[in-house]
C-alpha cells in the first residue's frame, strides 16, 4: 500500500545508525506497526525518483527470511523507508561478551541467513553487500530475517562519502586490491560469505572478534591476520563451517547452496529458539540496569 508522512503514528527511537535512525511507527488506518528508517540525503528530485524506482524490486523481496518492505517515501530531501518491526531487535541486542550465542541456536540463525542470502542472489540477482550482527533482525515468534541489503546503486552511491564504520565485515579483498592497495571496486557474493562467518564469530565470543583502537590497525589485521575463530567451547562441525567461510582467499569461501549441506546446517531437531530469545533479552536487560545502577552509584560517590 502507499504510505504518507501523515498516516503515521510516530513512536519510539529503535536504534541509530551511520545514516539516520531508525523508529517505531503505526500506520493510523491499518493499525499495522512498523519500523521507519529515515535517511537525510540532499539530493535533486531525479536523482530521489531514481532511488524510487530502484527501491521497487524490494516488493519482490518476500520470503520468510527477509524483513518485509511496506514502502518508501520522501519528504524534503529525507527517504523514509518503511519496513516490519522486528520486536526482538537485531541480533546485536541478543548477546554480550559474558553470554555469547550457543552452538545450536547459532545454526539456526546461519541457516536461515543464508536461505535469505540464496534467495536475494539467485531470485533477484542482489548481493547483500552489508552482512553484519545489526542487519540481522529477530522477532519474538522466533522469526531470523536480513534487511539493509544493497538494492539501489544510486542510494549506496550517495551513502558512499560518509561511510566509514569503526567495526568493519569487509572481506579483505573489498579492502584491498593486490596492485593499488586502495579500495577494491569489484564485489562478488563471495565477499558476502566472509560477512557472515565473520558476524557468527561475533555472536559466538558475544563481541567483535577485531580488537584495534584504530581503524586502518583493524583494517591491517584483517587483511594480514589470521581470520577470527569459534571459542574453544564450540563443535569441530561448527568451526569447520566457519572456517570455510573466513578463508582469505574469496575464491577458497563455499558458495551457499554448500554451506546448506555441511553437517553443520544439516541439524534435524529444531533448537528451543523462543526460549533463547527470551532469556537473551532477560540478559541483556539485567545488564543494562545493573550498568545504569553502576552510573548512579558513581554519581553518588562523586558528588
Ligand atoms: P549502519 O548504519 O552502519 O548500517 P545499523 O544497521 O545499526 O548500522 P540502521 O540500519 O540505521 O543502522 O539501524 C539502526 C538500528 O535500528 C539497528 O541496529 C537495529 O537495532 C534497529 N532496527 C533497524 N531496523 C529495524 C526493524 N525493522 N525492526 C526493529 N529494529 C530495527
Ligand atoms: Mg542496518
Amino acid at each position: 500500500f502507499n504510505i504518507k508522512i501523515d498516516d503515521l503514528e510516530l513512536q519510539d527511537e529503535l536504534g541509530r545508525g551511520a545514516y539516520g535512525s531508525v523508529r517505531k511507527a503505526k500506520h493510523r488506518s491499518t493499525g499495522v506497526v512498523m519500523a521507519i528508517k529515515e535517511i537525510r540525503l540532499e539530493l535533486d528530485k531525479t536523482k530521489l525518483s531514481g532511488i524510487a524506482m530502484e527501491l521497487d524490486i524490494l516488493h519482490r523481496a518476500v520470503k520468510p527470511q527477509i524483513v518485509e518492505f511496506y514502502g518508501a517515501f520522501f519528504v524534503e530531501g529525507c527517504i523514509f523507508y518503511c519496513m516490519e518491526f522486528m520486536d526482538a531487535g537485531s541480533l546485536d541486542k541478543l548477546y554480550s561478551p559474558t553470554f555469547g550465542v550457543p552452538e545450536k541456536i547459532l545454526a539456526f540463525v546461519t541457516r536461515n541467513l543464508i536461505i535469505g542470502l540464496q534467495f536475494l542472489k539467485d531470485e533477484l540477482q542482489i548481493i547483500h553487500r552489508d552482512v553484519k550482527p545489526t542487519n540481522v533482525l529477530v522477532n519474538r515468534r522466533g522469526k531470523v530475517k536480513i534487511c539493509d541489503f544493497g538494492v539501489s546503486g544510486q542510494l549506496e552511491k550517495s551513502l558512499a562519502k560518509t561511510n566509514i564504520g569503526c567495526q568493519s565485515y569487509m572481506a579483505p579483498e573489498r579492502i584491498q586490491s593486490p596492485d593499488s592497495g586502495v579500495h577494491a571496486s569489484f564485489y562478488t557474493v563471495s565477499s558476502d560469505v566472509w560477512s557472515l562467518g565473520l558476524t557468527m564469530v561475533e555472536c559466538a565470543r558475544g563481541e567483535y572478534p577485531y580488537s584495534f583502537s584504530n581503524v586502518l590497525a583493524q583494517l591491517q589485521e584483517i587483511v594480514k591476520g589470521p581470520p577470527p575463530s569459534l571459542p574453544s567451547n564450540y563443535s569441530d562441525t561448527a568451526k569447520d563451517f566457519i572456517h570455510s567461510t573466513l578463508r582469505k582467499d574469496p575464491n577458497a569461501r563455499p558458495q551457499y547452496q554448500e554451506l546448506l549441506d555441511h553437517p553443520f546446517l544439516t541439524y534435524d531437531e529444531e533448537p528451543d529458539v523462543l526460549k533463547w530469545i527470551e532469556d537473551a533479552l532477560r540478559a541483556k536487560h539485567g545488564e543494562w540496569q545493573r550498568y545504569q545502577r553502576s552510573i548512579r552509584l558513581r554519581a553518588v560517590f562523586s558528588d
